[in-house]
Protein backbone atom coordinates (compact mmCIF):
# COMPACT_ATOMS: atom_id res chain seq x y z
CA UNK A 1 0.00 0.00 0.00
CA UNK A 2 1.38 3.22 -0.98
CA UNK A 3 -1.40 5.59 0.84
CA UNK A 4 1.22 6.56 3.38
CA UNK A 5 2.98 8.56 0.75
CA UNK A 6 1.70 12.07 -0.43
CA UNK A 7 -0.36 12.49 -3.68
CA UNK A 8 -0.60 9.11 -3.75
CA UNK A 9 -3.89 7.35 -4.22
CA UNK A 10 -5.67 6.78 -1.16
CA UNK A 11 -7.49 3.24 -1.87
CA UNK A 12 -5.90 1.00 -4.81
CA UNK A 13 -5.96 2.03 -8.26
CA UNK A 14 -5.72 -0.92 -10.92
CA UNK A 15 -5.63 0.35 -14.40
CA UNK A 16 -6.15 -2.04 -17.25
CA UNK A 17 -7.82 -3.06 -19.94
CA UNK A 18 -11.78 -3.86 -20.23
CA UNK A 19 -13.09 -6.24 -22.67
CA UNK A 20 -16.33 -5.11 -24.37
CA UNK A 21 -17.81 -1.65 -25.01
CA UNK A 22 -17.45 0.65 -22.68
CA UNK A 23 -20.32 3.07 -23.31
CA UNK A 24 -22.61 0.24 -21.82
CA UNK A 25 -20.95 0.37 -18.68
CA UNK A 26 -21.79 2.20 -15.37
CA UNK A 27 -19.08 3.19 -12.64
CA UNK A 28 -17.46 6.30 -12.05
CA UNK A 29 -17.33 8.42 -15.42
CA UNK A 30 -14.70 11.97 -16.16
CA UNK A 31 -16.68 13.45 -18.91
CA UNK A 32 -14.53 16.31 -20.27
CA UNK A 33 -15.62 19.29 -22.36
CA UNK A 34 -12.46 20.84 -23.53
CA UNK A 35 -10.66 21.60 -19.78
CA UNK A 36 -14.06 21.07 -17.94
CA UNK A 37 -14.90 18.02 -16.06
CA UNK A 38 -18.74 17.14 -15.47
CA UNK A 39 -19.72 17.04 -11.98
CA UNK A 40 -22.80 16.54 -10.17
CA UNK A 41 -23.36 19.39 -7.34
CA UNK A 42 -24.15 17.30 -4.25
CA UNK A 43 -24.89 20.53 -1.95
CA UNK A 44 -22.87 23.45 -2.29
CA UNK A 45 -19.46 22.72 -1.33
CA UNK A 46 -19.78 19.14 -2.48
CA UNK A 47 -19.08 17.61 -5.92
CA UNK A 48 -19.59 14.02 -7.35
CA UNK A 49 -18.34 13.16 -11.09
CA UNK A 50 -20.99 11.14 -13.29
CA UNK A 51 -21.63 8.25 -12.79
CA UNK A 52 -23.34 7.85 -16.02
CA UNK A 53 -22.11 7.76 -19.47
CA UNK A 54 -22.19 9.80 -21.68
CA UNK A 55 -24.11 7.77 -23.95
CA UNK A 56 -26.88 7.69 -21.09
CA UNK A 57 -26.50 11.61 -20.59
CA UNK A 58 -27.79 11.73 -24.55
CA UNK A 59 -24.16 13.78 -24.62
CA UNK A 60 -22.36 12.72 -27.76
CA UNK A 61 -18.87 11.46 -26.81
CA UNK A 62 -15.14 11.74 -29.28
CA UNK A 63 -13.54 9.12 -27.15
CA UNK A 64 -14.02 6.81 -24.46
CA UNK A 65 -11.38 5.01 -22.79
CA UNK A 66 -11.42 2.66 -19.82
CA UNK A 67 -9.36 3.81 -17.00
CA UNK A 68 -8.71 1.62 -14.46
CA UNK A 69 -10.92 -0.22 -11.25
CA UNK A 70 -10.67 2.11 -8.03
CA UNK A 71 -11.23 -0.04 -5.41
CA UNK A 72 -14.24 -2.08 -7.22
CA UNK A 73 -15.27 0.74 -9.13
CA UNK A 74 -14.71 0.90 -12.70
CA UNK A 75 -13.83 4.41 -13.74
CA UNK A 76 -13.92 5.81 -17.41
CA UNK A 77 -12.64 8.61 -19.08
CA UNK A 78 -14.82 10.37 -22.02
CA UNK A 79 -14.03 13.50 -24.74
CA UNK A 80 -17.14 14.98 -25.88
CA UNK A 81 -17.65 16.01 -29.28
CA UNK A 82 -18.87 19.35 -29.03
CA UNK A 83 -21.03 21.98 -31.02
CA UNK A 84 -18.67 25.15 -31.40
CA UNK A 85 -20.14 27.18 -28.97
CA UNK A 86 -20.02 24.11 -26.09
CA UNK A 87 -21.76 21.16 -24.79
CA UNK A 88 -24.75 22.27 -22.37
CA UNK A 89 -24.53 20.29 -18.89
CA UNK A 90 -27.25 18.12 -18.38
CA UNK A 91 -30.13 19.05 -15.36
CA UNK A 92 -28.34 19.28 -11.86
CA UNK A 93 -24.60 18.70 -13.37
CA UNK A 94 -22.30 21.65 -14.25
CA UNK A 95 -18.69 21.40 -16.17
CA UNK A 96 -16.27 22.70 -13.71
CA UNK A 97 -12.38 22.83 -14.02
CA UNK A 98 -10.12 20.59 -12.65
CA UNK A 99 -8.43 22.61 -9.96
CA UNK A 100 -12.60 23.82 -8.58
CA UNK A 101 -12.72 19.68 -7.64
CA UNK A 102 -9.86 20.36 -5.09
CA UNK A 103 -11.27 21.03 -1.58
CA UNK A 104 -14.70 19.82 -3.07
CA UNK A 105 -14.69 16.00 -4.23
CA UNK A 106 -12.61 13.81 -2.39
CA UNK A 107 -8.81 13.90 -3.01
CA UNK A 108 -8.79 10.26 -5.00
CA UNK A 109 -11.57 11.50 -7.35
CA UNK A 110 -9.68 14.90 -8.00
CA UNK A 111 -6.14 12.90 -8.98
CA UNK A 112 -8.18 10.36 -11.32
CA UNK A 113 -9.65 13.51 -12.93
CA UNK A 114 -6.25 14.81 -13.12
CA UNK A 115 -5.18 11.63 -14.57
CA UNK A 116 -8.39 11.35 -17.05
CA UNK A 117 -7.62 15.07 -18.05
CA UNK A 118 -3.91 13.75 -19.27
CA UNK A 119 -5.34 11.12 -21.44
CA UNK A 120 -7.68 13.19 -23.36
CA UNK A 121 -4.78 15.83 -23.67
CA UNK A 122 -2.84 12.69 -24.74
CA UNK A 123 -5.06 11.55 -27.28
CA UNK A 124 -6.37 14.61 -28.61
CA UNK A 125 -2.81 15.74 -29.91
CA UNK A 126 -1.97 12.01 -31.20
CA UNK A 127 -4.77 11.57 -34.22
CA UNK A 128 -1.69 11.51 -36.57
CA UNK A 129 1.38 9.46 -36.91
CA UNK A 130 4.35 11.89 -35.90
CA UNK A 131 6.92 9.91 -38.45
CA UNK A 132 4.41 9.54 -41.78
CA UNK A 133 0.79 11.18 -40.70
CA UNK A 134 -1.18 8.52 -40.90
CA UNK A 135 -4.20 8.30 -38.58
CA UNK A 136 -2.99 6.69 -35.28
CA UNK A 137 -5.33 3.79 -34.16
CA UNK A 138 -5.79 2.83 -30.05
CA UNK A 139 -4.24 -0.14 -28.78
CA UNK A 140 -6.76 -2.01 -26.74
CA UNK A 141 -3.94 -3.82 -24.60
CA UNK A 142 -1.84 -0.65 -22.94
CA UNK A 143 -2.63 2.89 -22.71
CA UNK A 144 -0.69 3.68 -26.30
CA UNK A 145 -1.79 4.64 -29.92
CA UNK A 146 0.02 3.02 -33.15
CA UNK A 147 0.66 3.78 -36.42
CA UNK A 148 -1.51 1.11 -39.10
CA UNK A 149 1.34 2.14 -41.58
CA UNK A 150 4.67 2.36 -39.99
CA UNK A 151 3.48 0.70 -36.47
CA UNK A 152 4.86 3.90 -34.51
CA UNK A 153 3.82 3.60 -30.95
CA UNK A 154 2.78 6.89 -28.79
CA UNK A 155 2.46 6.58 -25.24
CA UNK A 156 0.97 9.51 -22.90
CA UNK A 157 2.93 12.02 -23.01
CA UNK A 158 4.87 13.19 -19.50
CA UNK A 159 7.05 16.12 -18.89
CA UNK A 160 9.22 15.49 -15.91
CA UNK A 161 10.13 18.86 -13.78
CA UNK A 162 11.90 19.27 -10.94
CA UNK A 163 10.63 21.74 -7.57
CA UNK A 164 12.64 22.17 -4.49
CA UNK A 165 12.82 24.31 -1.30
CA UNK A 166 16.27 25.72 -1.19
CA UNK A 167 17.09 26.28 2.96
CA UNK A 168 20.16 28.43 4.28
CA UNK A 169 19.63 28.18 7.86
CA UNK A 170 17.00 29.09 9.27
CA UNK A 171 15.38 30.62 6.03
CA UNK A 172 13.25 29.09 2.64
CA UNK A 173 13.93 30.52 -0.79
CA UNK A 174 10.96 31.83 -2.67
CA UNK A 175 10.32 33.41 -5.27
CA UNK A 176 7.50 35.54 -7.57
CA UNK A 177 6.98 34.82 -10.82
CA UNK A 178 4.91 37.20 -12.71
CA UNK A 179 2.14 35.01 -13.56
CA UNK A 180 1.63 34.86 -9.65
CA UNK A 181 -1.08 37.36 -7.90
CA UNK A 182 0.99 39.89 -6.67
CA UNK A 183 1.95 39.00 -2.54
CA UNK A 184 2.34 34.96 -3.21
CA UNK A 185 5.87 33.66 -3.61
CA UNK A 186 6.99 30.02 -4.18
CA UNK A 187 9.52 27.82 -4.54
CA UNK A 188 11.77 27.33 -7.61
CA UNK A 189 10.72 25.10 -10.56
CA UNK A 190 11.80 24.16 -14.06
CA UNK A 191 11.51 21.08 -16.38
CA UNK A 192 14.44 18.28 -16.47
CA UNK A 193 16.37 18.60 -19.50
CA UNK A 194 17.42 15.92 -21.81
CA UNK A 195 20.62 14.16 -20.43
CA UNK A 196 20.05 15.96 -16.89
CA UNK A 197 20.19 13.60 -13.68
CA UNK A 198 17.50 15.24 -11.39
CA UNK A 199 19.84 16.34 -9.27
CA UNK A 200 21.66 17.98 -11.91
CA UNK A 201 18.28 19.59 -13.01
CA UNK A 202 17.88 21.02 -9.27
CA UNK A 203 21.24 22.39 -9.52
CA UNK A 204 20.91 24.53 -12.94
CA UNK A 205 17.63 26.07 -12.07
CA UNK A 206 18.32 27.24 -9.00
CA UNK A 207 21.73 28.63 -10.17
CA UNK A 208 19.76 29.90 -13.52
CA UNK A 209 16.85 31.32 -11.79
CA UNK A 210 18.41 32.68 -8.77
CA UNK A 211 22.43 32.62 -8.98
CA UNK A 212 22.35 30.61 -5.87
CA UNK A 213 24.72 27.18 -5.58
CA UNK A 214 23.05 23.78 -3.45
CA UNK A 215 24.14 20.90 -2.39
CA UNK A 216 22.48 18.16 -0.37
CA UNK A 217 20.03 17.52 -2.42
CA UNK A 218 17.38 14.73 -1.18
CA UNK A 219 14.26 13.50 -2.78
CA UNK A 220 10.98 14.52 -0.88
CA UNK A 221 7.90 13.29 -3.09
CA UNK A 222 6.26 13.85 -6.09
CA UNK A 223 3.25 14.94 -7.56
CA UNK A 224 1.31 14.36 -11.13
CA UNK A 225 0.70 18.02 -12.03
CA UNK A 226 -1.68 17.49 -15.26
CA UNK A 227 -1.43 20.85 -16.67
CA UNK A 228 -1.10 19.60 -19.38
CA UNK A 229 1.34 16.84 -18.06
CA UNK A 230 4.05 17.16 -15.61
CA UNK A 231 5.35 14.95 -12.95
CA UNK A 232 6.52 17.29 -10.15
CA UNK A 233 9.54 15.94 -8.55
CA UNK A 234 10.08 17.46 -4.87
CA UNK A 235 13.26 17.85 -3.57
CA UNK A 236 14.96 19.47 -0.55
CA UNK A 237 18.28 21.15 -1.03
CA UNK A 238 20.87 23.76 1.20
CA UNK A 239 22.33 26.54 0.51
CA UNK A 240 26.07 26.22 -0.73
CA UNK A 241 27.44 29.84 -2.15
CA UNK A 242 26.23 33.07 -3.64
CA UNK A 243 24.00 35.61 -3.87
CA UNK A 244 20.33 36.03 -5.29
CA UNK A 245 20.53 37.69 -9.09
CA UNK A 246 17.05 37.02 -10.24
CA UNK A 247 16.98 36.30 -13.96
CA UNK A 248 13.72 38.41 -14.65
CA UNK A 249 12.52 35.59 -17.60
CA UNK A 250 11.07 33.55 -15.34
CA UNK A 251 10.56 35.09 -11.74
CA UNK A 252 10.85 38.89 -11.29
CA UNK A 253 11.76 38.59 -7.35
CA UNK A 254 13.31 36.24 -4.93
CA UNK A 255 14.15 36.01 -1.58
CA UNK A 256 15.08 34.40 1.55
CA UNK A 257 12.24 34.03 4.10
CA UNK A 258 12.22 33.03 8.06
CA UNK A 259 9.20 31.04 9.21
CA UNK A 260 7.58 34.26 10.72
CA UNK A 261 7.86 36.36 7.80
CA UNK A 262 6.42 34.12 4.68
CA UNK A 263 4.62 35.99 2.05
CA UNK A 264 1.57 34.76 0.56
CA UNK A 265 2.03 31.02 -0.42
CA UNK A 266 0.55 28.78 -3.02
CA UNK A 267 -2.50 26.64 -1.92
CA UNK A 268 -2.31 22.98 -0.85
CA UNK A 269 -3.62 21.43 -4.03
CA UNK A 270 0.34 21.98 -4.75
CA UNK A 271 3.68 19.83 -3.68
CA UNK A 272 5.26 23.31 -3.72
CA UNK A 273 3.04 24.24 -0.61
CA UNK A 274 4.04 20.41 0.76
CA UNK A 275 7.65 21.31 0.79
CA UNK A 276 7.14 25.15 2.30
CA UNK A 277 4.98 23.00 4.75
CA UNK A 278 8.16 20.76 5.37
CA UNK A 279 10.45 23.76 6.12
CA UNK A 280 7.95 25.39 8.62
CA UNK A 281 7.43 22.18 10.55
CA UNK A 282 11.38 21.72 10.81
CA UNK A 283 11.33 25.11 11.72
CA UNK A 284 8.50 25.28 14.23
CA UNK A 285 8.60 21.45 15.68
CA UNK A 286 4.78 22.10 14.61
CA UNK A 287 2.91 20.50 11.92
CA UNK A 288 1.97 23.40 9.30
ZN1 LIG B 1 3.47 6.12 -39.11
Amino acid sequence: MLKQYPFALKTPFRPGALPGDPTSVSGLWFIFSREKVLVQMIDRDSLAVSARSPESLGLPAAFTRYLGRHGTIDCFVAELAEPADGCEAPPGMQFRSLRSLFGATDEDIFSLAGRALQIIHWHREHHFCGRCGTAMVDRSAELARECPNCSLISHPRLSPAVIMAVVREDKILLAHSPRFPEDMYSTLAGFVEPGETLEEAVGREVWEETGIDVDNIRYVASQPWPFPHSLMIGFSARYAGGEIRIDDKEIDAAGWFGVHELPLLPSKVSIARLLIDNFITTQTGKKA
